[in-house]
């Protein structure tokens, strides 16, 4: 148990804030959250003094780490020049020079970008420019999209409905939600592959699923299918079998659906290549493509929509205007803090680092925790890793929701100053309680070991804490 001053201490309230005394609306309306004053590198400084090892980089955010100079440097050039500028008006150098940085090549097609402020607005920026695109080349009877189970695009109503986090769409199902959506199976082999299936079964499987739906809705009616190449938040960086988006894209073509890839939580360089999509095989491009979290590296609230040439060219053949602004797309600093952290990921060979060390630390999991009995599922690419527990191993049964099992492994390594995601699990609705792994690509070798080490660490706390609690 935690004794009340080491409680005290994690909730960050130590003699500094209550409840009462705080007027920001926090998501917990019974308790605050602790308190962070400062961050470096890999670590999160805490009001308490209590240094924590950022072994999520907030939500797979910080890709190079916390308070880079580089970065730091920059954002205050560009605001020593221009900080705010109406961008549906006018446009920025700087906002030109990010958009060429990620898209110089024309890399799969892509040719434009349209920045926004967060994972979300891309997402349904990325729907508008899909249904807009199909209003400007005369097919306005495409009003449906295809998204899949486990999957999450964010929280504004659009993203959300192409979403399937069970309860962050509960409150707002038959008021807030498209009902427009319809969802198809995850790549989610763990518990989707059957016994027997081999990987090409499996995936053919899917493509055939999508197909099906495809045609039940009338695939004349369908604007887009939506998919997280790895799938992060609700599914815990769940991985397509081989051949899988090839299918995907195959089927696009057929019916001349837009594929929307998602690429807000595992692009970036995230997966070990910059676009996640690059390791699904040859002919894999989205006609729209969706960042955020690691494009401002969370130097500044960023997001962009990436546009494929022939989505560009359809909406010029029928409009001279792309109908969706935002008062803070292509923000100056913002572009600023995006420009200087592609530049450190590309001088570094950041997300070739990304691969190598996610190599490592792929072993690391396998050899240690990968080897305990609660531990179901290991799965992911680069330095993005889900780690799916469960009671019981031979039937893959989960826990029950309310033992929080999720939750008390978040705690237990929070207490070894140790912070990792927590995935949507039972308590959410999903079978399989889960964590996310997402360090900065440029953690040192000695950060990636304590990483390891910390999180076996609070893995043998809440085993032994388990062991107890199934017994009573
Ligand atoms: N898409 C994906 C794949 C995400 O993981 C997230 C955030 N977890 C979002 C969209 C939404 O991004 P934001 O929270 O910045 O709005």
């Amino acid at each position: 148990g935690t004794s009340p001053s080491e409680k005290k201490e994690i909730n960050g309230t130590n003699g500094q804030l209550d409840l009462e005394a705080s007027h920001v609306l926090h998501n917990s309306l019974i308790s605050i959250p602790p308190t962070v004053v400062s961050a470096e590198g890999s670590y999160v400084t805490f009001g308490t003094g209590r240094r924590v090892l950022d072994g999520c980089t907030g939500a797979a955010v910080a890709i190079i780490g916390h308070g880079n100079p580089e970065v730091l440097a920059a954002v205050q050039e560009q605001m020593s020049k221009v900080s705010y500028t109406h961008t549906v008006a006018f446009t920025t150098p700087v906002a030109e020079a990010l958009a060429n940085e990620i898209l110089q090549g024309n890399p799969h097609g892509l040719s434009r970008a349209f920045f926004v402020s967060s994972g979300s607005e891309a997402m349904d920026s990325a729907l508008k420019l899909a249904r807009q695109y199909y209003v400007e080349i005369g097919q306005p009877q495409r009003t449906r999209l295809v998204s899949r189970q486990r999957a999450y695009h964010g929280n504004t109503v659009g993203a959300l409905s192409v979403s399937s986090h069970v309860s962050r769409r509960a409150p707002f199902l038959d008021a807030l939600v498209l009902n427009n959506v319809s969802y198809v199976s995850a790549t989610y082999a763990y518990r989707g592959q059957l016994e027997g299936e081999s990987e090409e079964e499996y995936s053919a499987r899917l493509v055939q699923e999508l197909d099906e739906q495809f045609q039940s809705v009338g695939p004349e009616t369908v604007i887009a299918f939506v998919a997280e190449p790895v799938g992060g938040a609700t599914a815990g960086c769940i991985t397509a079998p081989k051949g899988y988006y090839q299918g995907v894209r195959r089927l696009c073509d057929r019916y001349g659906i837009l594929l929307i890839l998602d690429e807000v939580m595992c692009g970036s360089g995230r997966t070990g290549t910059y676009f996640a999509f690059e390791q699904e095989g040859p002919g894999v491009y989205p006609d729209l493509l969706t960042m955020g979290k690691g494009l401002g590296g969370g130097y500044a609230p960023m997001g962009a929509v990436l546009a494929h040439e022939k989505v560009i060219r359809g909406l010029q053949s029928g409009s001279s205007y792309f109908v969706h602004s935002h008062t803070y797309q292509a923000h100056a600093v913002g572009c600023a803090a995006a420009l200087a952290v592609q530049k450190v990921l590309r001088r570094d060979g950041l997300v070739a680092r990304c691969a190598a060390k996610g190599r490592w630390f792929e072993a690391a999991l396998n050899a240690t925790i990968g080897q305990r009995k609660y531990v179901g599922n290991i799965r992911g690419r680069g330095l993005f890793w889900g780690i799916e527990f469960v009671q019981n191993r031979a039937t893959k049964e989960p826990f029950p929701p309310a033992l929080r099992f999720t939750w008390k492994l978040v705690d237990e390594a929070f207490r070894r100053h140790l912070s990792i995601y927590p995935g949507a699990g039972t308590a959410d609705g999903f079978k399989g309680d889960h964590v996310i792994l997402a360090p900065p690509y440029n953690a040192s070798d000695d950060e990636f070991e304590d990483l390891v080490r910390l999180l076996n660490e609070a893995y043998d706390a809440v085993e032994t804490e388990v062991d107890l609690a199934l017994v009573e």
